[in-house]
């Protein structure tokens, strides 16, 4: 189901422009915005999940192709020899901030302790 009011729909739906790094028949990836690394890929299932726990519960194939998109990705943006961070924020608690459920994957440079 895509949600006219959800701004990753609204990407998946090509309402709002963004970065395409890799699309698969159910998922999409795009450059982050507000890229907090060197590169900072989004990977999200065109279908609308709020997070990753409603994504692996509702759909775990697709969570699978989620995942196989993140590794993908990785692989082509040059990440898989020095290592990256792959990330869901679940929550407000947790930063959350849009309730499409999104993979970051993260790297180009030493990343850091993720919690600071
Ligand atoms: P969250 O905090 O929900 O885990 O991450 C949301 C991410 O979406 C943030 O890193 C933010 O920079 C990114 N973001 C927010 N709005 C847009 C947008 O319109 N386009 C793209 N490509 N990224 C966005
Ligand atoms: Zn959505």
């Amino acid at each position: 189901m895509v949600t006219t009011d959800c701004l990753f729909c609204r990407i998946v739906a090509g309402e709002i422009p963004a970065t395409l790094v890799r699309e698969t028949e159910t998922t999409l990836a795009f450059r982050d915005i507000s890229p907090k690394a060197p590169v900072h890929v989004l990977v999200i299932p065109k279908e609308h999940y709020v997070d990753v726990a409603a994504l692996a519960q509702g759909d775990p194939k697709l969570m699978s192709e989620v995942l196989e998109t993140a590794a993908v990705v990785a692989e082509t943006e040059g990440l898989l020899g020095d290592g990256f961070r792959l990330m869901f924020n679940t929550g407000a608690y947790a930063g959350q901030e849009v309730f499409h459920v999104h993979a970051h994957v993260l790297g180009g440079a030493p990343l850091g302790p993720m919690i600071s």
